[in-house]
């Protein structure tokens, strides 16, 4: 029931729809193809989903360059690359483009089928669904040709031609809008509701009153793969609402993930904001994080490595997985932030101590014979945002204080 929504497939789908080898040449592509349109195209009873995906598969596959995407990445890679699988072409114009119209004879003559919009939905997922994995089942209600009358609508399997529009849907009417001016006024046929036929109230079918299509619940199940991306597309193909002469469109979810406290994902790779305190930063650490599928990850220093603040380092093959290759992972990289102590001052046994291990910059001994050339300043404490407020105060008293003055200097050389 759910075969065409997106598998793990090692991406010989298009090749298996034209019944065709991957190393098949354009020549065989384009025979195959025929053999199969032929076989599947509607006005000959077949079916138009299989219809469709034929075309699909000849339009990837005749391409050098999708044919290479698709080989190395699957549909999807053919969805992220060309803006979703909505954009494909009308399998009767492929079609048409081999034959040159359809069975019936001539371009034009044969009612072609139009396609049926396409159903959105977003799809919240978190982090972890996007590491893990996950099956969501979701209950859609949608339109299908109503089963009992195979969406004709009428017991006998025909209808009239609407006697109130001749067939066409509208209805003319004239008004008379003043003397000699008439008004001619086109609506929508009433009726038949602008279909242009009838179905005797005795030949409607019981199930659909005519209406050819009923309402159907159906249970989907959406799979969310390992490393699969915000804004990814999950595609029911022709899953949407079914109509009489129409393809039905696709039922799409796009993939919304959650924002993670812990975790920030860029492309494979998995970033984790860790505070170090000084010592930790100068002497080692070792701390434990537990990991978006439960594992408990025990992240050590390497003896003697000082970390700077700001820095990164990172552990291989614990990021995100890689779609459609779940076991190829990114890097888990942390950012280090160091904290300085809060102490202010030390005592002079503990600097001293400091001073023994923290190395000694070049410059900032001075030979004390020379100390007495500089004069000798102290540092204070500033609170510079206080201070920033101070300045900003005063500026902008000085700023009014300056109109006031041009105000002042225009009246006086007026007088
Ligand atoms: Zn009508
Ligand atoms: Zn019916």
């Amino acid at each position: 029931m759910f075969g065409r929504a997106p598998k793990r497939s090692n991406n010989l789908e298009y090749y298996e729809i034209l019944g065709v080898p991957r190393s098949s040449t354009q020549d065989e592509l384009k025979k195959a193809y025929k053999k199969a349109a032929i076989k599947n195209h509607p006005d000959k009873g077949g079916d138009p989903e299989k219809f469709k995906e034929v075309a699909q598969a000849y339009e990837v596959l005749s391409d050098r360059k999708k044919r290479e995407i698709y080989d190395e990445y699957g549909q999807d890679g053919l969805k992220e690359g060309m803006g979703g699988a909505s954009d494909a072409h009308d399998p009767f114009n492929i079609f048409e483009s081999f034959f040159g119209g359809g069975f019936s004879g001539g371009r034009g003559s044969r009612s072609r089928k139009r396609r049926g919009e396409d159903v959105v939905h977003p799809l919240r997922v978190s982090l972890e669904d996007l590491y893990n994995g996950t099956t969501r089942k979701l209950s859609i209600s949608r339109n299908i040709l109503c089963p009992n009358c195979k969406g004709k609508g009428s017991k006998s399997g025909s209808c009239d031609r609407c006697y109130g529009c001749q067939g066409t849907g509208v209805r003319t009417t004239n008004q008379q809008m003043g003397p000699g001016m008439i008004q001619r006024m086109q609506h929508v046929c009433s009726e038949c509701r602008g279909s242009g036929e009838l179905i005797r109230e005795r030949d409607k079918c019981s199930q659909c009153k005519g209406k050819k299509v009923t309402q159907e619940k159906k249970l989907l199940e959406v799979h969310v793969e390992e490393g699969m991306h915000h804004g990814q597309k999950i595609v029911f193909s022709g899953e949407a609402d079914e109509a009489p002469d129409t393809i039905p469109g696709d039922i799409v979810f796009v993939l919304q993930q959650k924002a993670n406290l812990k975790f920030e994902r860029k492309s494979d790779d998995l970033y984790v904001e860790h505070n170090l305190n000084l010592r930790e930063a100068l002497c080692g650490f070792q701390f434990v994080l537990t990991h978006l599928d439960g594992r408990k990850l025990l992240i050590k220093s390497n003896p003697g490595k000082v970390i700077k603040p700001d820095s990164y380092m990172a552990i291989n093959d614990e990021g995100m997985p890689q779609y459609q290759r779940p076991f190829m992972k990114g890097q888990l990289i942390f950012h280090f932030n160091v904290d300085f102590p809060n102490s202010r001052f030390l005592s002079p046994e503990k600097l001293r101590i400091l001073q023994t291990v923290l190395p000694v910059k070049s410059h900032s001994r001075l030979p004390d014979k020379i100390l007495d050339k500089f004069e000798e300043m102290t540092l204070v404490d500033v609170n510079i945002e206080e201070e920033m407020r101070r300045k900003e105060r005063q500026r902008q008293r000085e700023g009014y204080d300056e109109d006031d003055d041009t105000v002042h200097q225009v009246a006086c050389n007026q007088q």
